[in-house]
């Protein structure tokens, strides 16, 4: 039989409840990641404790979820979440129950829970707590509800997401009842928070078999952010387990099957961050461009739309684009005037000055996007002097400089007396 040794601070926090007359559990997601073998994410506790006991056992605590029931202790390694024994009264908002009952057995608050894999807790003694058969359904493999899976979904919409995130995660089979479950519940996801719907759709794309994330809108939970069917999602799992790409990948598989109008109004509506946002939208436009050929274009490329932009532009087409790509950024290729190996500093100290500065180091890209290996001071400084002509035929700075009677080619002239000062 398992018996587990847990990280001191939990340790710690359950004795200190137990000390105080209060039986205290390790549950949930913990009790089945240490069952998995894999490290716990986070340390939820239940305890008969009601909040206000809890509370005032611990030095330091957050009170946020105490409503309920919920007290985060906070210690050195981490929060931990002390949540007491529950029951769940009616739920009318699809989400939450419309009062939650705090009871006295471990067998109520574990009842309540949504699936039997994070249904288990760890005794005293650290062993499992086990009573809806979760082992068995580790070992096996399945995800199933506790209760009646279309009864739970209608309690809490939420659980539909859950469900695909655990499977995606921990590549476990939905039993038959659970998939026709969110086939008959799924109209109820329109009406919960998006910044929850986000996070498991995050976590589903983030996690070992991202392809399992088409099931979000294969069984009909996303009809309030896009309007078909992506094309298969296997491609995602080569991609690098990054936010920003992974999302860049799912909105190019909804991008070819037209399921969203654009990545800007499918990201939007799932309240992701600015810079995802941002990366994808540009991303989009070089998308619909079309994807350069070659690195020489590719460094033209990213001098124009930044690295996020191009990368999710690649991963928008696939994995290989976007290897080809992250090879060349290895790199470290001059894309900006900031990389250029010849600062603003100097170019002022060469008596250049205000817009000249940039109008010069503008010019110094042109040329190292055509010429990388010339991102040196001493073959920029060469450039700036002989006015060499870039290989696409644009001019470099210093024949520009003549153009503009600049002081760094006319020597004889004082700075700031030019005719365009
Ligand atoms: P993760 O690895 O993402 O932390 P988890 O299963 O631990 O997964 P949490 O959100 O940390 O998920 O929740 C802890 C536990 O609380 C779950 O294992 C489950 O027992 C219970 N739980 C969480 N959300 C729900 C829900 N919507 N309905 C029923 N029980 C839930
Ligand atoms: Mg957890």
């Amino acid at each position: 039989m398992d018996q587990f040794t847990l990280p001191y601070d939990v340790s710690l926090c359950c004795d200190t409840l137990r000390q105080a007359g209060h039986p205290a559990h390790p549950v949930g997601g913990c009790v089945r990641d240490l069952l998995l073998g894999r490290i716990p994410g986070d340390w939820d506790l239940c305890t008969s404790a009601l909040p206000e006991q809890t509370a005032s056992l611990f030095p330091n605590v957050a009170l946020t979820g105490a409503k309920h029931g919920t007290i985060t202790v906070l210690t050195g390694t981490g929060p931990i979440e002390v949540t007491t024994f529950r029951a769940d009264g009616p739920y009318s908002d699809g989400r939450r129950p419309d009062t939650v009952m705090f009871c006295r057995s471990l067998e109520q608050d574990l009842a309540r829970r949504d699936f039997t894999v994070n249904a288990m807790a760890l005794d005293e003694d650290g062993h499992v707590v086990d009573l809806f058969g979760g082992q068995a359904d580790l070992n096996a493999q399945i995800l199933r509800c506790i209760g009646d899976p279309n009864r739970r979904f209608e309690e809490d919409g939420l659980r539909m997401f859950r469900a695909i995130r655990f499977q995606a995660q921990l590549g476990f089979q939905l039993t038959e009842d659970t998939i026709a479950a969110i086939r008959r519940q799924a109209h109820k996801a329109v009406s919960l928070s998006r910044e929850r719907v986000r996070t498991e759709v995050e976590k589903a794309l983030l996690s070992p078999q991202p392809a399992k994330a088409a099931l979000f809108f294969h069984l009909g939970l996303m009809t309030s952010c896009a309007q078909g069917q992506p094309a298969p999602l296997d491609c995602l799992a080569a991609l690098p387990p990054e936010t920003y790409v992974r999302w860049a990948g799912l909105c190019g598989a909804l991008l070819e099957r037209g399921a969203i109008p654009t990545c800007a109004q499918f990201l939007t509506a799932l309240r992701l961050d600015g810079g995802t946002r941002r990366a994808c939208a540009a991303g989009e436009v070089l998308w619909r461009e079309g994807l350069p050929n070659t690195t020489h274009q590719w460094r033209h490329t990213l001098a124009r739309f930044g690295r996020a932009a191009c990368r999710a532009a690649a991963a928008m087409a696939g994995p290989a684009p976007l290897e080809e790509l992250d090879a060349l950024l290895s790199q470290a290729p001059c894309i900006t005037v900031g990389q250029l190996a010849l600062s603003g500093g100097e170019l002022a100290s060469f008596g250049l000055a205000g817009r000249d500065i940039g109008r010069a180091q503008a010019k110094l890209l042109a040329h190292v996007l055509d010429f990388p290996q010339d991102n040196t001071r001493e073959r920029l400084l060469q450039v700036l002097a002989t006015g060499q002509e870039s290989q696409n035929g644009s001019k470099s700075l210093p024949s520009a400089l003549h153009e503009d009677h600049h002081p760094l080619v006319q020597p004889s002239r004082r700075p700031g007396k030019g005719p365009h000062n």
